[in-house]
């Protein structure tokens, strides 16, 4: 293999960027010419590709967002889209390509795949609701952006003794929420696994009030349904003054942690080698902290679940 291509697609990681710069640094390392294609896939049908050198990933490491910028680009769910993709990757000799991104990014990569494209996957995802890997880079970060903001919002719970109802990312996996709630020491964290018990939810709340506590932190994944409805039939039925704060977009943005940093030069570094390997049509992952691969068809075969031991932990410890 003498030539790569690299695209950041779906939606954004605060780590697209060090994935990408070891990417890049990773192939010229191998010898090989690496290429980056802008906006994803959407970027790749409109040819903006360009070469991508040592200096062209410097100064990144330690920024949020993707240097490439991302797209969604719905024409791809086409064949002939996706055959055309094929042709103009082949127009510039370009014999494997590396998509950093989630399951729907894995998708595409997978379709070109089978199209003669050889495709690897960097799982790329706050949500970290992609099969083959514990950890999707940007999770830790996001996470952490959501203790600084639980911490912040614990401190004025506490000076007005209320209760916070805090909403987080996570559309089908609750990972988010369940690790910010040990993290974060809340009450009870509701996430989209687990059918929501709003009377358990509200016994718990009345329990720490009963024991002297004045405030309490309920976190809610996105997926879970209406956290502002959620804080309302907490008001109601307790009458503590509730509030509710949707923390959104600002979880997806920030410089990376340290851990974070680390995951994406490694996956980076193992998406090429596998490539160079010939062993296409896998994502790479991080399992008991060993880099491993699995082939597309196993990662998509379902979202990836949270790991409920950590929302019972919550539990327990908040007692
Ligand atoms: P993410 O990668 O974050 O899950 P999306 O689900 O939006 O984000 O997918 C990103 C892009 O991947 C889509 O806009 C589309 O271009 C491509 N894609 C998604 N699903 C498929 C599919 N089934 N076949 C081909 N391409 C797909």
């Amino acid at each position: 293999m003498k030539r790569i291509a690299v695209l950041t697609s779906g939606g954004d990681a605060p780590l697209m960027n060090a994935a990408l710069r070891a990417v890049v640094r990773k192939a010229i390392y191998n010898g090989l010419d690496v290429y980056g294609i802008m906006y994803g896939y959407a970027g790749l049908l409109k040819k903006e590709i360009k070469k991508m050198e040592l200096g062209s990933v410097g100064d990144i490491i330690h920024r949020g967002g993707t240097k490439l910028y991302t797209a969604r680009c719905q024409e791809f769910l086409q064949p002939e889209v996706r055959a055309k993709a094929v042709e103009i990757l082949k127009e510039y000799a370009i014999e494997g390509l590396i998509v950093i991104g989630g399951d729907g990014s894995y998708r595409g990569a997978l379709e070109l795949t089978k199209l003669g494209m050889p495709g690897i996957g960097i799982p790329a995802t706050i949500d970290n609701d992609v099969l083959g890997t514990e950890f999707s880079i940007g999770f830790d970060t996001a996470l952490n952006t959501v203790i600084e903001a639980i911490d912040k919002i614990r401190d004025t719970a506490m000076s007005h003794e209320r209760t916070y109802v805090i909403e987080v990312m996570g559309r089908d996996c609750g990972d988010i929420a369940q690790w910010a709630g040990v993290a974060g020491g809340a009450e009870t964290v509701l996430v989209p696994e687990k059918p929501i018990d709003i009377n358990a939810t509200i016994e718990r709340i009345k329990r720490g009030h009963e024991r002297g506590k004045k405030h309490s932190i309920i976190i809610v994944s996105e997926g879970v349904g209406n956290a502002v409805e959620i804080g309302r039939q907490i008001k109601d039925i307790c009458g503590y003054d509730t509030r509710v704060t949707i923390l959104g977009h600002v979880q997806r943005g920030g410089s990376p942690t340290a851990t974070d940093r680390v995951l994406a030069s490694r996956f980076g570094s193992r998406a090429v080698e596998l490539l160079c390997e010939g062993k296409f049509g896998h994502t790479v992952g991080i399992i008991k902290n060993e880099i491993v691969d699995m082939e597309f068809e196993n990662a998509l075969k379902m979202k990836k679940l949270s790991n409920s031991s950590l929302a019972e932990l919550c539990d327990e410890l908040a007692i």
